[in-house]
């Protein structure tokens, strides 16, 4: 659901009133607890609460035991609209107990932050029991909610965690508490399903376990070392892009990892971009040196090498080009965002007559792409410019263009896309692939996006067929993104389980015992002298001394496709026994017969 209809569904109210029940309840069981703020997020609630004692994980089952009970019972939840001199009664009124001087602080701090002329108001829940003792639970809140607490039925609280008050270090920390809430209780099964199943395919548990890459404090923060594994996948990955844009046309380029800081001015980064800049580099000859954020800067240097005829565009060149950011430590996580990461990169020059289909045939490389990855399900965002925001360059006739033709490329290929107001870059708009993992969450992957003004700031030009100077567009573009964050993506697609193509190690060759381990690297050294899709065959020989039963379950557990066991009677007759990933013991086969299965 997007973001604005998710806030006006009756879900989102849902899942606020059940923040409000979880407030109620906390409010009943532990007297003295101070309520701070409970919104509904993106996939729950939560409330930040000031508890007298600390709680624990266990304490959540009882509020959400109480919860339930609360939720069963006669209660309304009014919407009551005051002044603010009313407004301050009712949160000092001590007779009411969510309200009162001794717990209501951060209500009334919450109250002064609410501007002059706003409506202030109140969600009130009131019942009386059956020994006729009235109860009443009030929260100051914009809402809305829904009518009834009886409305709120498959709820489950998730997890603590602290925060601080209004986000600032310097204050007081809380409590908070998160909870989630559905419609009906298959909503609720369903994401608690999809969540145990997320962290079985957590790419960060799996890069760990399959050996694909690791980090180390010596390294430092952020900056990933890929293992042999890991690396693997990072070629075959590479291969397949570089192959299907050599398809196209495109052209590779190589470029250094630092640059002198004076291209970065030319190219306007080190305004926009400084923040994310390592510290810069003074050698003797007092030239400032920067790790290279971006490679833009560095393709439109050899395009601008010679005099570009329009003929001689489109050029599209493409380099796996790592860059470097300086994301804060506490915003670094894992590989999807390190301090150092490699684009699959590319740069087109084209003339203005060549934007739309060349827009289209990079749309067409990505769609391409994903589904030999096996990416079905993608939606597209365009991302414009935000009028009132001051953070963009360029003059507004070329973002007008350059929209339009993003716009008139998604219809000519019968692409629907979205429009999110504010996404562009801050030097043209862009479309990025929004793509739907084998759990249905959605990963922002790959970015194309127009930019006429780079090629204004470098003054890049093409003589045209009149003979004149003329200005090209430039299009930058990711399919991927990253690799670490395709790799990423693709290690929680398949749980680790990558397809054979794709799979770091394709065949383990297990010996039974030690008289079968030269035929084992005999059979691994012609498999390895075979080419599958351009590469020879990924097979590793596992002669550790152990049972066969180990191998076959730790083989199992690296999620290798193909094990293929050694023992006397296969070297007699020729054949390997083979045990699938996906269906177990297929038997005895010769290679020939094997490597036929693999069409
Ligand atoms: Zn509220
Ligand atoms: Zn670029």
């Amino acid at each position: 659901m997007l973001k604005e209809a998710y806030e006006q569904s009756y879900l989102y109210r849902l899942r606020h009133s059940a923040a409000h029940l979880m407030a109620q309840a906390v409010t009943e069981l532990y007297p003295g607890a101070k309520l701070s703020i409970g919104p509904p997020i993106e996939n729950g609630f939560y409330y930040d609460i000031d508890f007298p004692q600390p709680i624990r994980e266990e304490d959540l089952e009882k509020i959400e035991k109480r919860m339930k009970e609360l939720s069963q019972l006669d209660q309304k939840i009014n919407r009551i609209e005051v002044s603010r001199d009313e407004a301050e009664t009712l949160i000092l009124d001590k007779s009411i107990p969510s309200m009162g001087t001794d717990v209501a602080e951060y209500k009334l701090e919450l109250l002064d932050a609410i501007p002059e002329g706003e409506t202030i108001s109140f969600y009130d829940q009131q019942r009386t029991d059956r020994e006729g003792k009235y109860h009443r639970f009030l929260d100051l809140c914009r809402g809305p909610h829904v009518d009834a607490t009886k409305e709120i039925k498959h709820f489950k609280l998730m997890s603590l965690a602290g925060a601080y008050w209004r986000g600032d270090v310097r204050n007081k920390q809380l409590t908070r508490i998160y909870g989630t809430a559905f419609e009906s209780k298959e909503g609720l099964e369903h994401y608690l399903h999809v969540l145990e199943e997320a962290k079985k395919r957590d790419h960060r548990i799996l890069g760990r376990e399959l050996h694909l890459y690791m980090f180390s404090p010596r390294v430092g923060t952020g900056l990933p070392l890929w293992l042999p594994k890991g690396a693997v996948l990072r070629e075959v990955l590479t291969d397949t892009m570089k192959a299907e844009q050599l398809k196209r046309g495109y052209e590779p380029v190589v470029t250094p990892h630092i640059a002198n800081i004076k291209l970065y001015e030319k190219s306007g980064h080190i305004l926009t971009f400084r923040e994310k800049m390592f510290p810069f580099m003074e050698d003797e000859e007092k030239e400032t040196h920067i790790l290279k954020p971006m490679n833009c800067p560095f393709h439109i240097e050899i395009y601008q090498s010679q005099m570009r005829s329009y003929r001689d565009l489109p050029i599209r060149y493409a380099e796996f080009g790592t860059v470097y950011r300086y994301e804060q430590s506490g915003e670094v996580a894992g590989i999807l965002r390190a301090r150092g990461f490699t684009q699959d990169d590319a740069h087109l020059f084209v003339r203005p007559d060549q934007l739309q289909d060349e827009f289209i045939g990079v749309v067409d490389l990505m769609k391409t792409v994903l589904e030999k990855l096996g990416l079905h399900e993608y939606r597209a965002r365009l991302g414009t410019k935000d009028p009132a925001s001051d953070k963009y360059v360029g003059h507004d006739d070329n973002w007008i263009a350059s929209t339009q033709a993003i716009e008139n490329a998604c219809q000519a290929m019968g692409m629907d896309y979205e429009i999110s107001v504010g996404d562009a870059a801050f030097y043209g708009p862009k479309l990025d692939l929004m793509i739907k993992d084998a759990l249905g969450r959605e990963w922002q992957m790959g970015t194309v996006q127009v930019d006429y003004n780079l090629p204004e700031r470098f003054e890049l030009e093409y003589i045209g067929e009149d003979s004149k100077p003329h200005r090209p567009i430039m299009i930058h573009r990711a399919p991927f993104g990253s690799l670490e964050r395709m790799i990423g993506l693709l290690t929680e697609q398949y749980a680790g389980a990558f397809p054979f193509w794709l799979s770091p190690v394709q065949f383990a060759i297990l010996p039974i015992a030690d008289r079968h381990n030269e035929a084992a690297f005999s059979l691994a050294a012609d498999l390895r002298s075979r080419l599958f899709d351009t590469r020879p065959f990924r097979v590793t020989v596992d002669d550790r001394r152990e049972t066969l039963g180990k191998k076959i379950r730790e083989n199992q557990m690296q999620k290798v496709p193909y094990m293929l066991i050694l023992g006397d009677r296969d070297i007699e007759s020729g054949t390997v026994g083979v045990r699938s990933r996906e269906d177990g013991d297929l038997g005895a086969m010769t290679v020939a017969e094997l490597l036929d299965r693999l069409g």
